[in-house]
């Protein structure tokens, strides 16, 4: 009776129709020895299959007829093969049989051992990059919990345990782990690092660099597996060896996805200290066992019943003997501890894969890359400096002030230098042809901010209701925080104490409205990458109704704007006099009308509040506002300094109060260039 899961057998399916997964990558491969060949006496090659960490891999048939992958083994010869050899005899369904090692008349190693006809997890795991449907995910993770157990009762840990070594064997119908034996004995330079990638690391225990490990390693390994085969991702990424290494040593998992038992089951497992794991897998799966799962991952199919998993008995245990050895049973192995503890030894291989640059999307221009460049190196700075939240105002607002004061000069020569590079930037482009873009780092970077936004989808009603409660609160301190820096730098403006209150009092409130505004907006957005002209429509609208707010404040605390006018020089911008927007010196109701929506069309305002931003305070976001507050000040005759006082503000306000990613997320994010 066929009695396997129908989402598997849709699955087997596909894999029959035309080459396997693996068949096809096979296909692009160079192999030493050509199909026909008998590079080992009494078997025959009939194609190879894959290349890996030690070495070719074939599927042969031996003189009888029976299928075998013949493993050669190409480096480390003797400490590979010890491995391998006590691995000989073992018999368990859910492993490969290892059925012999050989030496050729050449002096090549041969491991000649089951050929597991079918895809890998691997393979399975791509096909469902939202996760794998219930009852398959259960089929492969009993199986996998099965397999290694039996592997620790023998005092053997894995140690490689990854998708890409577990099958599923499409002719018994059954999940078979392979690569044990040798992977215990693997270190990080007994390979050349040729064919290292970094898809070797997602799976590495915190403990391994230190070189004493035990049954926690595979736990954790396995722990890592369950998250991918939930969320189709490895919850350490990066895009070099080193990267996640020092994520496996130091990050926290974002775990926020998944619900129990999944959640405290892979919490646990992936503990820094081995000590706070589960001591071995069947005290995981028992955890595993104590629920019925219910997985709350993006894909979002009815979970099947879920058939309860026996409960396995706990083997014998691995010893610790001293620092880099190991007590396995009878056996008694020195652990070859290649990796170091620290990430940054020189030991640690080179990456496969380059590390993608910030600068991944810089300008072919050179000026525009020149001072892309420094503004990169500037905002690195200026995120990574060890300057507290207050002090990063005080800098803003002095650079603030100092634009301000030197406003008169600095914005005609700005613009005249911009008119210059704008004729350059023309002629350049029609006599230059424009190079291929790579795509790769720009996709890569989407697929995460979309699965970060799928995340933030899923957040609670609650989270989001206190979240906001304290986005207006944090708010509104920095706007009062701000408007007094305000009243200090314009203290010389010759208006009246009580003056002075009442704009104090106007700017505040202006801005908190604005704030307010904008969070709350945000807030229904950011699970979305969203369509930016509605949104300009919609911060178009915002505009108006919070140009309403300040003009009727305003009128409320009867502001005197003589003397701030008599102070200000109006810099004569605009195309429109300026009776059409002022009576008197006090700006009209459509001016104030105009003045805000112009502000808040034009610049992309979300980003400030978007949680997937890449700095929490961007100075680059807060000097635009300033520069095109006064742009728009200018043309609607909105008196100086309110214009780029209050874009500041505004600016200044909703970033520090928008929630930010974690710091998590944002190493995942952090050799990308900016938001989308
Ligand atoms: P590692 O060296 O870390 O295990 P790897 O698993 O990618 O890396 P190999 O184990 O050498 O590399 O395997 C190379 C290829 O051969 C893989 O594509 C794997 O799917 C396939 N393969 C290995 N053993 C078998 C087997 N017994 N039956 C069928 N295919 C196999
Ligand atoms: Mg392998």
């Amino acid at each position: 009776m066929d009695d396997r899961p129908a989402t598997l057998e849709k699955d087997l399916q596909a894999t029959h129709v035309g080459e396997s997964a693996q068949q096809q990558r096979a296909r692009k491969m160079r192999f030493t020895h050509p199909s026909g060949s008998r590079p080992l006496e009494g078997y025959t090659i009939k194609r190879g299959i894959g290349v890996g960490g030690f070495g070719e891999v074939y599927f042969a048939l031996s003189d009888a007829g029976k299928e075998v992958a013949l493993k050669r083994i190409q480096r480390n010869l003797d400490v590979e093969l010890r491995g391998v050899r006590q691995c000989l005899n073992l018999k368990h369904v859910n492993l490969i049989s290892l059925w012999d090692i050989r030496t050729s008349d050449t002096g090549e190693s041969w491991v000649v051992m089951e050929y597991v006809p079918g895809d890998s997890l691997r393979d399975v795991i791509e096909r469902h990059p939202q996760g794998l449907p219930q009852d398959e995910l259960r089929l492969w993770f009993d199986s996998i919990a099965a397999g290694v157990t039996y592997l620790h009762d023998r005092g053997i840990v894995h140690r490689d345990l990854k998708p890409g070594n577990i099958f599923r064997d499409d002719d018994e119908q059954v999940i078979k782990i392979g690569d044990y034996g040798l992977s215990k004995f693997i270190s990080c330079s007994n390979r050349d690092g040729q064919t290292e990638s970094v898809g070797t690391f997602h799976y590495m225990a915190p403990e391994i660099g230190k070189g004493v490990y035990g049954k926690e390693i595979d736990v954790y390994a396995m722990g890592i597996i369950l998250f991918e085969m939930l969320t189709g991702r490895v919850p350490f990424e990066g895009e070099s060896s080193q990267e996640i290494i020092m994520k496996h040593l130091t990050a926290d998992p974002d775990l926020s996805g998944l619900c129990d038992p999944w959640l405290s089951v892979i919490r646990k497992s992936l503990a820094k200290d081995p000590e706070r794991r589960f001591p071995a897998v069947p005290e995981m799966m028992a955890a595993l066992n104590g629920h019925v799962p219910l997985p709350q991952v993006a894909d979002s199919r009815p979970a099947a019943e879920v058939p309860p998993i026996q409960p396995m008995f706990i083997g014998e245990q691995a010893q610790y003997v001293g620092d880099d050895e190991i007590r396995f049973g009878e056996l008694r192995e020195v652990v070859d501890a290649k990796i170091t503890s620290n990430p940054h030894s020189s030991q640690v291989p080179r990456p496969a894969v380059q590390v993608l640059s910030t600068h991944d999307n810089a300008p072919s221009e050179p000026i525009a890359r020149a001072v892309h460049g420094g503004w990169q190196k500037t905002t690195d700075w200026w995120a990574t400096a060890n300057l507290t939240t207050p002090v990063k105002i005080l800098i803003l607002t002095g650079l603030g002030i100092l634009l301000l004061v030197n406003i008169a000069w600095l914005l005609p020569v700005s613009m005249g230098l911009g008119l210059l590079y704008l004729i350059y930037f023309t002629i350049r482009s029609l006599m230059t042809p424009s190079p291929e873009k790579s795509r790769q780092p720009r996709v890569t970077r989407a697929e995460k901010i979309s699965r970060l936004r799928q995340g933030l989808a899923r957040k609670p009603v609650s989270d989001r209701i206190t979240e906001s409660i304290g986005t207006l609160v944090v708010s509104s301190i920095v706007c009062i925080v701000l408007g007094f820096f305000t009243l200090m730098a314009t203290n010389e403006t010759g208006l009246n104490q009580s003056q002075q209150w009442a704009f104090y009092t106007w700017s505040v409130v202006t801005a908190i409205v604005a704030t307010w505004t904008l969070v709350i907006i945000n807030k229904t957005w950011e699970h979305r990458k969203g369509d930016a002209i509605v949104r300009r429509f919609v911060m178009l609208s915002a505009g108006v109704a919070i140009g309403l707010a300040a003009f009727f404040t305003a009128q409320f605390l009867h502001l005197n704007w003589l003397s701030q006018a008599a102070h200000y020089e109006d810099l004569q911008l605009s195309p429109f006099a300026p009776d059409t927007f002022l009576t008197g010196n006090a700006p009209t109701m459509l001016g104030f009308i105009l003045f805000f929506s112009g502000l808040f069309l034009v610049h992309r305002w979300w980003r400030h509040a978007d949680p997937i931003r890449r700095t929490r305070l961007s100075i680059w976001g807060v000097g635009l506002c300033l520069v095109w507050g006064i742009l728009i000040g200018q043309v609607f005759h909105f008196p100086m300094p309110w214009s780029g006082v209050l874009a500041v503000m505004i600016s200044i306000a909703t970033q520090m109060a928008s929630p930010w990613l974690t710091r998590e997320q944002r190493a995942e994010l952090q050799h990308h260039p900016r938001t989308a």
